[in-house]
């Protein structure tokens, strides 16, 4: 080839990839609400939250029936998102704190490759908008979302109930009516802290803002836009749009207010001519808080929430849109997990899914275009570091069982209880003594997942959060 026409092409080529979209590497959206319950929408069986845009981007793409967050909590979920990988692998999960602190120095390992880390060098634009909660760059700069692969960052680094005040009242975080004075949850720009307390009645519009302009400011590009929210997790608060408005309370109007943004979400990414190059997820990091009382959602018909391993703390509201690609109004039965979202968006951009390492999610591109059937020889649920249940098929095997979110005591279930999801979502029924073959085929599956754990994770140490600061 001649210089000139090497230019040229080279030339085309740029010009080409900065005005159109690149249908080898569509833009991902992964929206991700904390403590959202899987009964808490429209579209999921909620009688009066209002979730017109959440019910459209349901209808206009694939609903899931039995999806998973990959664990109980925020911290350890929020790692098996981003690394597709059991938080067990990462050392991100604890069994005493559960989730990293306010004062924690630990976070996730460095060693990790994060969805964004995959995608960046598939010359992705990479942000991360809303609650990071993998390491607080306050007490350890390695913490950061920078140094895991997003370009770009806005939020908090952790829960926004992680710093009290001392003028906030015992249970602040249940109580009705919040006082924006009892909370100082530090809001980042990058690295730069831009507000301490963040008016939390703003993070939801911030949140969206920010999303919108990182979308239009990267239309150009492929991008990886990564929107954990900070709500429903307590304390609540909505703008004043919202407050006041919904029949379910402040936990309704706190919805309702996520329910516009992701309207505002898919709305720009419509006008900018992106929305059939573009996968937008929905779910959530965990169920329900109940012991929020009313400040807590609802996980439907499912048994528990947060906290805990039973369907209610880990099975989410799970929804899929891609104009196009996904048909509308499809409702999807077959298990599928956030840690799947790793290995699918790896598989849509081109990128090369980690050989060195295990990874536990499964590429879902067959489920999500209709192309066929996804294997999986199991799921297992998390509490910490402890196995407490598996799922195969429609059979879901206790090990361990607690009571409920508070509670460290497990009681070991011999032989385990078993129950028929397909038949009693809600865990009512045991069955374990007319299901011997289930039961061992169940075992079966445990055995070869513990083999596949080994050598044992020896990260623990570098993630083991260190007790809050007082
Ligand atoms: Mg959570």
């Amino acid at each position: 080839m001649t210089r000139p026409l090497a230019l040229l092409l080279a030339l085309l080529a740029t010009v080409l990839s900065a005005t159109a979209a690149d249908p080898t590497r569509p833009n991902i959206v992964i929206i991700f609400a904390d403590d959202l319950g899987y009964g808490d929408l429209g579209c999921y069986g909620h009688p009066n939250i209002r979730t017109p845009h959440l019910d459209r981007m349901a209808a206009e793409g694939m609903r899931f029936t039995e999806f998973y967050s990959a664990a109980e909590v925020c911290t350890p979920s929020r790692a098996a998102l981003l690394t597709g990988r059991y938080p067990i692998r990462s050392g991100m999960c604890h069994d005493q704190f559960r989730v990293l602190r306010n004062g924690s120095t630990g976070h996730l390992p460095a060693g990790e490759i994060t969805t964004a880390e995959a995608l960046k060098a598939r010359g992705y634009a990479t942000g991360c908008i809303g609650k990071w909660h993998l390491g607080n760059w306050m007490n350890n700069p390695a913490g950061h979302p920078r140094k895991h692969g997003f370009d770009f960052y806005f939020g908090l680094p952790h829960s926004n109930d992680m710093n009290l005040t001392p003028v906030a009242p015992k249970g602040a975080g249940k109580l009705a009516e919040q006082q924006a004075e009892w909370w100082n949850a530090p809001l980042f720009r990058n690295e730069e802290l831009i507000e301490q307390p963040a008016d939390q009645t703003t993070l939801t519009r911030r949140y969206t803002d920010e999303a919108v302009k990182f979308i239009t400011a990267n239309k150009a590009k492929p991008f990886f836009l990564y929107l954990p929210h900070t709500f429903p997790h307590t304390p609540l608060f909505a703008s004043k749009d919202f407050a006041g408005k919904s029949p379910r309370g402040i936990y309704g109007d706190v919805v309702e207010e996520l329910d516009a943004s992701v309207g505002k979400v898919l709305d720009t990414l419509r006008q900018e001519k992106l929305a059939e190059n573009t996968l937008v997820f929905f779910t959530s990091d965990n169920g329900p808080w109940l012991i929020m009382n009313q400040q807590g959602g609802s996980a439907g018909l499912l048994r528990e929430g947060k906290g805990s391993t039973w369907e209610g703390g880990m099975r989410v509201p799970g929804i899929a849109w891609w104009p196009g690609k996904i048909k509308a109004a499809q409702t999807q039965r077959t298990l599928a997990c956030t840690m799947d979202l790793f290995t699918t968006s790896l598989k849509l951009a081109g990128a090369n899914v980690p050989a060195d390492r295990a990874i536990d999610g499964l590429d879902i591109r067959p489920l999500l275009f209709g192309t066929g059937t996804v294997q999986r020889d199991a799921y297992f649920y998390y509490r910490g570091t402890r196995l407490m249940a598996a799922r195969a098929g429609d059979f879901k095997a206790h090990f361990m069982t607690q009571a409920a979110y508070g509670q460290a005591k497990h009681e070991e279930q011999t032989p385990p209880l078993l129950f028929n999801l397909r038949v009693d979502a809600s865990e009512t029924f045991n069955v374990a003594t007319n299901q011997p073959a289930v039961l061992s085929q169940i075992a079966q599956a445990v055995e070869r997942h513990k083999i596949a754990l080994q050598p044992a994770p020896s990260q623990l140490v570098e993630a083991v959060p260190a007790p809050e600061k007082k």
